[in-house]
């Protein structure tokens, strides 16, 4: 464990903070208005441009093995599968609930033998389609064809490092940054945007704005980019913190640089998972910030225990130095569900908070689910919001969604997929001298 919990941190689920703890306001340094959520029931937020729901966007895990071997992989393998069956019912969830568009993700996606299928059949029934791949059987350039014609709209194409022995190290495996690339050519040769995502950690730390000089000079086409930091909260990346786990002082310099080139540049990008502290230059582009700011929901249908999740809460774990820092009610604070981080790395910021909602509610160019409105507008919508999952707290997780479909099913052939790939990922463990997490090794299962 990196740091750990310090005795000051404390969850402040965004009603407590409200109710018991000190008067926030909205408006920045200057405004004196105080922030009082009202206890009226969950709103169903409607664009007001289009008398529509929100672009709410959903997840399904379509498979949970994988062909490499991330050594903070946060999904690692479950004995649940999925058929096209079971997708379908997913998929058509999501479009009674209107929601704009499915992410196909995993484990690895692309090794369900349906998801050309599924793709076609999400197409259909009127959601935008897109992918997180590490992009292993994308360099394949007929598979890459056949997905562009399901109907694949975007790719997000996972790479931690333009360095070649870094991203092995990483991945576990030799040769995925070539085949990464080749992944990348064939999408844009076919049609499919194409994202790159990133997880920061340890490893990565120091070069992200290498990797992104890389990707404006190699690749000028690709115009999105997506950073995560590290969760170390589940599967291998909680056991293997020490590996994996960055500081935020690790990555500050060399993630402002990689922003500041990409918004130079004319790019767009997202962050996820820094504390607003960490990125004050960009906090629009902050994920969770944009969540809270727009109060969005998602429902992640995972392929395992936890079944579906709805997540209306977007923040975390908050410190002292919190509770006077002015971008406190639009932060996400610290994600640290798994103890790997250090709330004493935070500190309390005195900036405007209505710049960086400017920011976020008149991005209608790369973000044209958004309404336009005016600040005074979005303030009174702010306060009168109430997400469902308020009385929650974060440390809880988000709360599972009651009633929804049930996700993929443990069948006699996901039990034999799991035991095999239980045995090679055992080996393989050893081998690059990586923790497996207990749901990987557990005897029971
Ligand atoms: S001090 Fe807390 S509320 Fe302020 S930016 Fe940092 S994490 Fe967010």
């Amino acid at each position: 464990m990196i740091g750990g919990r310090g005795s000051a941190a404390r969850w402040l689920p965004f009603d407590l903070y409200h109710r018991g703890g000190p008067n926030p306001t909205i408006g920045g340094q200057n405004s004196r208005r105080a922030f009082t959520p009202s206890a009226a029931p969950d709103i169903k937020l409607l664009d007001p441009a289009r008398g529509e729901p929100l672009a709410n966007i959903g997840y399904i895990q379509v498979v949970r093995h994988c062909n490499h071997f991330c050594g903070f992989c946060s999904n690692p393998t479950s004995p649940y599968t999925h058929d096209y069956e079971s997708m379908k019912v997913l998929v058509d969830d999501f479009a009674d609930r209107d929601y704009f568009g499915v992410i196909l993700t995993g484990g690895e996606p692309t090794l369900h033998p349906e998801l050309p299928r599924i793709t076609e059949y999400a197409r259909e029934r009127g959601l935008h389609v897109r992918m997180i791949t590490n992009g292993h059987r994308l360099a394949d350039e007929r598979f890459a064809e056949e997905m562009a014609s399901a109907g694949l709209q975007l790719v997000h194409v996972s790479v931690y490092s333009v360095k070649a022995d870094v991203e092995e190290k990483l991945r576990g495996m030799p040769d995925t940054l070539d085949r990464a690339f080749r992944a990348i050519e064939n999408a844009h040769r076919f049609g499919v945007d194409i994202n790159i995502n990133c997880v920061i950690n340890r490893l990565n730390a120091s070069h992200l704005d290498e990797g992104i000089a890389y990707w404006i000079e190699h690749h000028p086409y690709i115009r999105h980019f997506v950073w995560n930091n590290l969760d170390p909260s589940m599967g291998r990346a909680e056991v293997n913190q020490r590996v994996y786990t960055p500081r935020l002082a690790d990555f500050e310099v060399s993630l402002t640089r990689a922003l500041r080139l990409l918004h130079e540049s004319g790019r767009t990008f997202r962050v996820e998972k820094v504390p607003l502290c960490y990125m004050t230059e960009f906090g629009w582009a902050s994920t969770e910030t944009r969540k809270i700011v727009k109060m969005e929901e998602r429902i992640v249908h995972f392929l395992d225990d936890k079944q579906t999740v709805r997540q209306t809460y977007w923040g975390h774990l908050y410190s002292d130095a919190c509770t006077v820092c002015s971008l406190r009610p639009i932060c996400g604070g610290l994600f640290d569900r798994g103890g790997g981080y250090d709330t004493d790395e935070l500190y309390p910021v005195f900036l405007p908070l209505k710049d960086i909602v400017l920011g976020v509610i008149t991005d209608q160019e790369s973000d044209p689910s958004l309404a336009a409105r005016s600040f005074e507008e979005w303030e009174a919508e702010f306060a009168a919001y109430n997400p469902a999952t308020v009385e929650r707290t974060a440390e809880d997780g988000p709360p599972r969604e009651e009633g929804a479909p049930s996700v993929g099913q443990i069948t006699e052939k996901g039990r034999k997929l799991f035991a095999a790939k239980r045995n090679s990922d055992g080996r393989r463990a050893e081998r690059l001298g990586v923790q497996l997490a207990a749901e990987e090794t557990d005897a029971s299962e």
